[in-house]
């Protein structure tokens, strides 16, 4: 028996409800905030995301999954939804078009690693981004809309992180001065925070493990080392997110696994801590486009995590409405019976009325017990009778009554309910 790819999962039919109710929300929210929808291509050019997510980052070095197709190419399946929209931007000239450009996508992303609760090998991701414009009011704009997406949702016990990790020319100042600090703790660090040092020291700080968070706790803070421009940014930002009354913690140890964030980062995490927490996060890239061969574009946006999503709405026990069932069942007794039923089915469809009628050779008890287990409230019953005359007996199946109409009426009728 073929079983599907550790770290992967089937979204099977029962699941859908959440998945559509959180993808519903995810539409509406772009809609209301006028982003417009882009879907890039499952693979892409490798170097898209060494050269964008940043050559140290565990994505890149541990995570990515890496292919030579048939004629040679190196590609590697989506790890994160930024930089395809970044290069589509330029390869379609979006650049040409007013500023900034807001797009939004719902895609599956595939990373190598461990597998547990919440975290997966391929996921799905829904995210946006606002291209092309530094004012800090789009900052506000971009923390808004992720929060709202998640009130939207219905989901509470939310946190909601903020940082500022700076700028090319700023930072340099303060990783001299995070790996200083962290020179003096090296011996007590856990064996991958030493590797960090090394490769990542941004990295240092997000550590989860309980050695290394008191550490991390008491480390110099990246807004301590802003420059001006960065500085005047944040606190602009934070100006806006508090007329917003949007209820956000500055946390100095949030910095994004990625290299390409740039002034301000944010994280949306549910109570209750731990590594596969957070919801959604996102910041700004204002190199990034630049770095992919643009000309200098600053961007920001956000991604959130789908299954989380839904593993949070069920453990919040938020109810989402169930899929619609056909309402519609066709039933019949002998073959001539059974030719008319497939015929009234169709005809049902036609009129944009949701009908499934029985295969096979179920008795009319067999075929009762599948409409009801289908969840149809209304059985039209096809027997010699109906073929003879024309008619359709029509059972409600949550009353039990029948009576027998013409088709005319019987179109009409569940034209009625079924649109009540
Ligand atoms: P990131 O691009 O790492 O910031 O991820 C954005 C969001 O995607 C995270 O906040 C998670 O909700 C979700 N996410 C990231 N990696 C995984 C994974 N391996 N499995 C499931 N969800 C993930």
């Amino acid at each position: 028996m073929y079983k599907a790819p550790r770290g992967t999962a089937d979204i099977l039919p029962e699941e859908q409800g959440y998945w559509r109710y959180v993808e519903d929300r995810a539409i509406a929210l772009c809609l209301l905030y006028g982003y417009q929808r882009l879907d890039t291509p499952a693979f892409e050019d490798v170097q898209l995301f060494t050269r964008s997510i940043g050559e140290g980052t565990d994505i890149v070095t541990k995570e990515m999954y890496t292919f030579e197709d048939r004629s040679g190419n190196l590609l590697a399946l989506r790890p994160e939804g930024t930089a395809p929209v970044c290069r589509a931007y330029l390869e379609h000239g979006m650049d040409n078009l007013p500023q900034p450009v807001k797009l939004y996508y719902l895609a599956a992303i595939f990373r190598y690693e461990r597998p547990q609760a919440g975290r997966y090998r391929q996921h799905y991701q829904f995210g946006f981004e606002a291209i092309g414009d530094a004012d800090p009011a789009l900052d506000a704009e971009i923390v808004e809309m992720a929060w709202r997406f998640f009130e939207l949702l219905g989901l509470g016990r939310l946190y909601l992180y903020l940082n500022s990790i700076g700028c090319k020319s700023c930072r340099p100042e303060y990783l001299e001065s995070l790996k200083r600090y962290y020179s003096a703790h090296l011996s007590g660090l856990c064996s991958d925070c030493k590797a960090r040092f090394e490769k990542n020291p941004l990295r240092l700080l997000d550590c989860k493990k309980t050695a290394c968070y008191d550490v991390a706790e008491a480390a110099p803070k990246s807004t301590d080392y802003l420059c001006r421009d960065c500085k005047s940014h944040f606190e602009t930002v934070v100006e806006y997110l508090k007329a917003l009354k949007l209820p956000f913690d500055i946390n100095h140890r949030l910095v994004r696994g990625l290299d390409y964030y740039t002034k301000t980062v944010f994280e949306i995490q549910p109570l209750g801590d731990g590594a596969q927490s957070a919801l959604g996060g996102g910041g700004r890239y204002d190199d990034l486009i630049e770095e992919l061969g643009g000309k200098p574009v600053p961007a920001i946006g956000f991604a959130a995590g789908m299954e989380r999503v839904v593993l949070n709405l069920k453990e919040q026990k938020i109810a989402v409405p169930a899929l619609p069932a056909p309402p519609v069942f066709v039933a019949h007794l002998g073959n001539e019976a059974k030719l008319e039923a497939v015929k009234l089915t169709s005809i049902l469809r036609k009129d944009d009325i949701a009908a499934i009628t029985a295969t096979g050779d179920r008795s009319l008890k067999g075929q009762l017990r599948q409409a009801n287990s289908l969840g149809s409230n209304y059985v039209a019953i096809i027997g010699d009778d109906e073929v003879k005359s024309g008619a359709v007996t029509l059972r409600n199946m949550m009353t039990g009554e029948q009576k027998t109409v013409s088709r005319v009426e019987l179109i009409k009728l569940l034209t009625r309910v079924t649109q009540e």
